[in-house]
């Protein structure tokens, strides 16, 4: 008898369809997950939609993947039956190309990416890399480690690569599923942290979770951050172009602008800041398993949460619906087990 397990899968563009699909080996240097919680992220539209280059369909997203070891392929020797992992958007590294071996695997040409060259986990089963895994420390839960693999990572690991100094003066513009995990890594790694949203209304989260400053951004946010004496850096999360170049100004010399989001929209960059003040723009791109540890391991120091709506897998379209509608607070996780949130 063949064993199956349910799936979401999209079939088409834009078409979720509830699915029961084969168990299948491990190959070697894999691993078989059960699947206990999948976060619902905004980069599951490329593949919802098929955006993504190459894509192919059927396809099951989610790279927010926390769940159970419950087989080992020929060559795992890190990894046992029965520890909790997580495995993010970055799925694995060719090894081969050139930024692979400078040890970028994050850049790798040819990887496995979680839910897009491979299924993801909208399911209660899916395959691995092993070189893709992080451990899941007990202080978490499955649905709470789940978000931190890319939404936590995402911005965890920008705002470290930056070469702040303690103390200082970190903006997190937009307070949503990304920057409600900015603020808090920013205010614990030592950063005077400032959040800036549209309208009053996300001022209390914003503090709760650790702003020690919030600025309405339909105010005049350049001149409140240059009042402060400028930002050291300004991690955007909200995916608008004009909205992030405009932040530019709000720099201090030798500023960065660390740019996580992906807006459709060009960004119309003021080169002068760039050249007067030496001021920088530097993408960032979620990070590799080790960063995914580090995240997960920081998470549990510093006690940086998710805020996390859960769905049983069966309601992945009435989740993934609410995320694309900006509804989400702050970010939705699909659980598969009953005691995924204990
Ligand atoms: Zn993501
Ligand atoms: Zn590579």
């Amino acid at each position: 008898m063949i064993r199956t397990y349910k799936a979401v899968q999209v079939s088409q563009p834009g078409e979720f369809s509830l699915v029961e699909l084969p168990i299948r080996e491990t190959g070697p240097g894999q691993v078989r997950i059960r699947v206990e919680a999948c976060g619902v992220c905004h980069s599951d539209v490329a593949t919802v939609e098929g955006q993504f280059p190459g894509l192919t369909f059927p396809r099951v997203p989610g790279h927010e993947v926390a769940g159970r070891i419950e087989k080992v392929g020929p060559g795992v020797s890190r990894w046992k039956i029965g520890q909790r992992v997580g495995v993010g958007f970055f799925g694995g590294q060719d090894g081969e190309c050139e930024p692979c071996q400078r040890g970028d695997f994050v850049n790798c040409t040819h990887p496995v990416v979680t839910g897009i060259t491979a299924d993801g986990g909208y399911a209660e089963v899916m395959i691995a890399e092993a070189r893709a895994l992080a451990s899941i420390p007990d202080e978490l839960t499955s649905a709470e480690a789940a978000p931190l693999l890319c939404a936590g990572i995402t911005t965890f690991n920008a705002l470290r690569k930056a070469g702040l100094r303690a103390g200082a003066l970190v903006a997190i513009q937009g307070v949503g599923g990304l920057g409600h995990l900015g603020v808090q890594f920013a205010r614990r790694m030592g950063f005077k942290t400032v959040a800036l949203n549209r309208g009053k209304e996300r001022e209390q989260i914003a503090t709760d979770v650790g702003a020690h400053v919030y600025i309405d951004s339909a105010d005049d946010v350049v001149s409140d951050l240059q009042r402060m004496g400028g930002a050291d850096a300004i991690l955007a999360t909200a995916p608008k172009g004009d909205a992030i170049a405009a932040l530019m100004g709000g720099l201090a010399v030798h500023g960065k602008l660390l740019v996580v989001a992906v807006p459709n929209d060009p960004m119309p960059i003021n080169p002068f800041p760039i050249v007067f003040g030496e001021r920088s723009i530097i993408g960032s791109l979620t990070g590799k398993a080790i960063d995914n540890q580090d995240t997960l391991d920081f998470s549990v120091l510093q006690n940086v949460r998710p805020m996390i709506e859960t769905f049983p897998l069966e309601r992945a379209a009435e989740a993934y619906a609410k995320m694309v509608a900006g509804k989400a607070r702050f970010r939705m996780v699909l659980t598969m087990v009953a005691d995924a949130s204990r």
